[in-house]
């Protein structure tokens, strides 16, 4: 058995990084147990010439493609949005497309506001000194003066708008719609020892440069050096109680498949929306035969996605394709309630690039743009390069069917039940 700690968190992603280097100046012993590695920058996709094709293998977000001992599978079968994570020291921020929008002040009040939900116990204005203290630790470059938003201080020059963001915002204007350099994470300037964007656009699938910031290189090298431990490849699979039914340790697998206990006085668990109700099912027990902290029974449900669609076109002139970040500039012209529309609540707009070559060419061949025989390269020059894109992305209110179960048959690679994801999403986030 290990020596017991005071605090044990469960994940070393956005949230675990976070709360570790939060409580490092307790000096308390802190131990952080992650399934995954440490992220090797050198062998990220874009150091090599198959980047794109890596997007669709060892590098996808799909854990289920991706497939890789630290990855546990995820049935989607149930699910039209299917999960996208990433498993390792920096979690899902390792993957992300690095926009960083904060949540409104309407979106604490939605149940006051429009009737649907729940407020939260909390309002904006108790965050607000919190997201500005990760917008210092993570590096958030943007434009300040939003009208949309409430005012922030980005510590760094947005992203250039490029011929992409140009283009669209010139669109905009003419619609007369909001649009706004966004704020995203990528370093426009030399930041805290990391290195400014070069706009190689590679970003989702990880920025060896460093300049998109992951937690594995902002909050965990700070939390390190204030003395917080972090083991990697150690997957827990049960969190045990005491007598007074307390959180008392977890049981995990190291990297060679051994168990061990790790007695903690306080357990955190930052799995991600799937991975910790997953566990606090898994721990059941016969004190507590339907999981721990289960006496609602609506652990699992309530499960929130923020559904994505998207949609592209073409336009004459060349556009910034994959060179640069994917994102830059959003919408926030449909965030708040609009009776009128028939449904409450709303949506950003989040405007993409353009893609890389491969994925141009595998999309437009699927969707027949692209013919095959003496037409092709004609038809692929028109596409390639000229594409810009549209995301509305919103948030699912939280409804009992959308739910994570145990599955009864699939398993990760240590054999513990892996997670069953059923939604239909609301009918709401359908209307939108
Ligand atoms: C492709 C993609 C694009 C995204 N784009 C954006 C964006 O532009 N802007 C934005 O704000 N958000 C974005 N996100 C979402 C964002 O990354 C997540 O919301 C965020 O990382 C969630 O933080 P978390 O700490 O809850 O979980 P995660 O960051 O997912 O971390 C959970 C960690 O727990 C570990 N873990 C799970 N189970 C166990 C176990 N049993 N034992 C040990 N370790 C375990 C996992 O390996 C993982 O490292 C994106 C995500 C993806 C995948
Ligand atoms: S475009 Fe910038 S942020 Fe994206 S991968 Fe390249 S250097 Fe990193």
């Amino acid at each position: 058995m290990n020596d017991p700690v005071d605090v044990v968190i469960i994940g070393a992603g956005a949230s675990g990084a976070a709360v570790a280097w939060s409580l490092a100046d307790t000096k308390m012993h802190i131990l952080c147990l992650e399934q995954g590695g440490w992220m090797k920058p050198e062998t990220y996709p874009s150091t090599g010439r198959d980047w794109e094709a890596r997007a669709f293998g060892d590098y996808s977000p799909s854990p289920n493609i991706r497939a890789r001992p630290e990855d546990y599978p995820i049935n989607d079968d149930n699910s039209p949005i299917k999960v996208v994570n990433f498993n390792g020291v920096g979690g899902g921020t390792v993957m992300y497309a690095a926009h960083f929008r904060r949540l409104h002040p309407s979106d604490f009040r939605v149940r006051s506001l429009d009737g649907v939900a729940d407020d939260w116990p909390i309002d904006y204005d108790a965050l607000a000194p919190f997201f500005a203290e990760n917008d210092r630790m993570m590096g958030v470059s943007g434009l300040a003066g939003d009208p949309a938003v409430p005012p922030s201080d980005p510590r760094m020059p947005p992203l250039p708008l490029g011929r992409s963001g140009t283009r669209l915002a010139k669109a905009m204007n003419r619609l007369g719609w909001h649009w706004w350099p966004s704020d995203t994470t990528v370093a426009t300037v030399d930041y805290e020892g990391r290195s400014r964007c070069i706009n190689l656009g590679h970003c989702t699938p990880a920025c060896a440069q460093g300049a998109k910031a992951s937690t594995d290189i902002t909050y965990w090298p700070a939390a390190r050096r204030a003395g917080v431990e972090l083991r990697t490849h150690c997957r827990v699979h049960e969190i045990t109680t005491n007598e007074q039914g307390m959180a008392a340790g977890v049981a995990y697998y190291d990297a060679d498949g051994i168990e061990h206990f790790q007695a903690a006085e306080v357990v955190v668990l930052a799995c991600n929306g799937v991975g910790t109700p997953r566990l606090l099912l898994n721990s059941a027990s016969w004190r507590f035969p339907n999981g721990l902290a289960n006496s609602s029974g609506l652990v699992g449900k309530n499960l929130m996605f923020h559904p994505y669609a998207q949609v592209y076109g073409y336009v004459d002139e060349t556009t910034d394709s994959n060179r640069a970040p994917p994102t830059c500039l959003w919408s926030k012209e449909f965030y708040e309630t609009d009776p009128s529309r028939g449904f409450v609540r709303g949506y950003t707009f989040q405007f993409g690039r353009g893609v890389g070559p491969v994925a141009e060419a595998v999309a437009s061949e699927a969707k027949g743009l692209l013919p095959w025989g003496a037409r092709h390269h004609a038809a692929f020059r028109r596409l390639n390069g000229h594409r810009l894109g549209l995301s509305a992305i919103c948030e699912d209110l939280p409804e009992e069917h959308n739910c994570v179960t145990l599955d009864p048959v699939l398993k990760d690679s240590h054999g513990i039940p892996a997670p069953r994801g059923s939604t239909t999403g609301s009918a709401r986030t359908r209307r939108g």
